[in-house]
């Protein structure tokens, strides 16, 4: 069977609108899929009415990718089968549109220090009816000439560690975990090995989301190679989590997995999707 349960669209960074990557999911024959935009459930939302007239078996799942803080860094916890229309989860969608506009004009303040001014006019503009980020910029820069490519614009202003790399107003990871929790959802970590942590610390931040609620990891998101696989695999059962499965797709790119990942190799283990199998 082929699910996804991290995909983009143009509610965030993703290149295709809500109906393109549904159309596409459902040409790839994907049996459960989940939008999981950045810090909105736009996309999702767009989606619904497109699917619910759309033929085809396809289960679409309510998604989001969350940020928050945790230890100083930047983590993101997906939510899965979450209630949009649940009062906690309607004030989280405000706390976190208000975030993403305080960091975007503090990053465009940065940015403007360092000479590249109408730096948030130019954000805003790339980002449209989008929520907010990083990767606006970067384009802004780019069609401005500041920049050869989005990789040069992170690589030297917007990456960790650089200028644009403002984390200070994410929530804390225990919240965004109990906001899912609430609205009934399941909080997964998402792309645990992106965060670049010792094993120590990786297994810290499990047990700092098992203890806030979390019950799910991402043992596959993207491209990865066997060995990370089967790594994550290892940590879900040490800590008898439940196993997510995404491609994190964002774009058609050669670096970028395509959408859909077979669930079958995992089928022994804890599974988040059981819940929605019929
Ligand atoms: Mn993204
Ligand atoms: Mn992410
Ligand atoms: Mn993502």
């Amino acid at each position: 069977m082929l699910i996804d349960f991290h995909t983009h669209t143009t509610a965030s960074d993703g290149a295709l609108d809500p109906c393109e990557l549904v159309a596409r999911a459902l040409d790839s024959n994907i049996e459960l899929l989940a939008i999981t935009d950045h810090d909105t459930m736009a996309g999702h939302k767009a989606a619904e009415a497109y699917h619910r007239q759309s033929a085809g078996g396809m289960q679409l799942i309510p998604g989001i990718e969350f940020s928050c803080r945790w230890s100083g860094v930047t983590i993101h916890i997906l939510g899965l089968g979450i209630d949009s229309d649940h009062p906690v989860m309607r004030d989280a969608l405000v706390t976190m549109a208000a975030a993403r506009t305080e960091r975007g004009e503090k990053i465009a303040k940065r940015l403007v220090a360092r000479g590249f001014d109408g730096a948030l006019q130019g954000a805003l503009k790339e980002a449209g009816e989008s929520q907010l980020g990083r990767p606006h910029f970067a384009a802004w820069m780019v069609e401005q000439g500041h920049v050869q490519d989005q990789n040069q614009a992170f690589d030297q202003y917007l990456g960790q560690g650089k200028p644009g790399d403002v984390k200070a107003f994410w929530p804390e990871l225990a919240e965004v975990v109990s906001w899912i929790v609430s609205a009934g959802g399941s909080a997964v970590i998402a792309h645990p090995l992106k965060y670049r942590f010792t094993g120590m610390k990786l297994r810290r931040l499990i047990e700092a989301f098992v203890a806030a609620g979390g019950c799910g990891i991402e043992v596959l998101s993207g491209r990865q190679t066997r060995d990370q696989t089967a790594h994550l695999s290892r940590l879900a059962k040490d800590y008898d989590l439940e196993v997510s499965l995404g491609s994190d797709f964002h774009r058609d790119a050669p670096y970028s997995a395509e959408l859909g990942v077979e669930s079958r190799p995992f089928e022994g283990l804890r599974c988040v999707w059981e819940r929605w199998l019929p």
